[in-house]
């Protein structure tokens, strides 16, 4: 088997990722597709941890405004969220004979195992994909941050960011087709020029702890395999 470039990585996937854009709940194709991204990172030597946020079900902070939940609550909701998502992913992976351990921050007892650093990196070392469920633990907080703090603790070389364009832009390139493509960009760059390309504490905590974050599409044809071997990709966020 070829050496990987990266030989450990968090994947970070939003909710959306799960429902198509704008979509709410779980559709079979961008699990499929979701699946099949793993299952390439797996089977080129990668050890993969993930993170999945849960905006297809449950965003926080939204759904406190709108029914008027405290938002302690609502988060609490967002983060058992996270892990109805995992729980699906877990399924499509083992569904491929692929090995998965799900862990989560809060205790669901029968459902996944609690989440600890140790037993995380072990699980990766036995060839296994982590699944990272329950966020942080924590209300107020994002499952990028999450992915950060776990990326730093499993020891991932890497942070990947799942989006659905092809990295950081100047301007949306959604609705300005002209938006400059950044290939690289400094972690003080982010925080200085206030970039919304992942939450600044992920930022942060990835800058202290030299974690690469890479921001791209990793569903667009051999994406997959150029980011596992430490080819250039969309946007590389490092320590410049
Ligand atoms: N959440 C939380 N603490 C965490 C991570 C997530 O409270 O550490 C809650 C929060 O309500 C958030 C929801 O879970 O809105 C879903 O996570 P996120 O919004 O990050 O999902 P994504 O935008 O990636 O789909």
């Amino acid at each position: 088997m070829e050496e990987p470039g990266y030989r450990r990585v968090l994947l970070k996937i939003s909710g959306e990722g799960f429902s198509g854009k704008g979509g709410f709940g779980i559709e079979t194709e961008p699990l499929t597709q979701i699946a099949d991204t793993i299952e390439q990172m797996h089977r080129l030597g990668t050890q993969v941890g993930v993170v999945n946020g849960a905006g297809n079900l449950v965003r926080g902070a939204r759904l406190s405004e709108k029914v008027g939940l405290r938002r302690f609550t609502a988060d609490q909701m967002g983060m058992l969220a996270t892990a109805i998502n995992a729980l699906a992913l877990q399924d499509a992976l083992e569904a491929r004979e692929i090995p998965v351990t799900t862990m989560a921050a809060a205790n669901i007892t029968g459902v996944c195992d609690p989440f600890h650093a140790r037993h995380a990196r072990q699980a990766l070392d036995d060839g296994r994909v982590l699944l990272l469920a329950g966020g942080t633990g924590n209300p107020y907080f994002t499952t990028d941050t999450c992915a950060a703090l776990r990326a730093a603790e499993i020891g991932a070389e890497l942070l990947i960011k799942a989006t659905k364009v092809d990295g950081v832009f100047d301007r949306d390139p959604e609705k300005h087709p002209d938006a400059k493509l950044y290939d690289r960009l400094d972690f003080r760059q982010i925080l200085r020029d206030d970039l919304h390309v992942i939450d600044h504490a992920a930022i942060t905590i990835c800058r202290e702890n030299r974690i690469d974050v890479i921001v791209c599409n990793l569903m667009s044809e051999g994406t997959v395999s150029r980011v596992v071997r430490g080819e250039a990709v969309g946007t590389l966020i490092s320590n410049l």
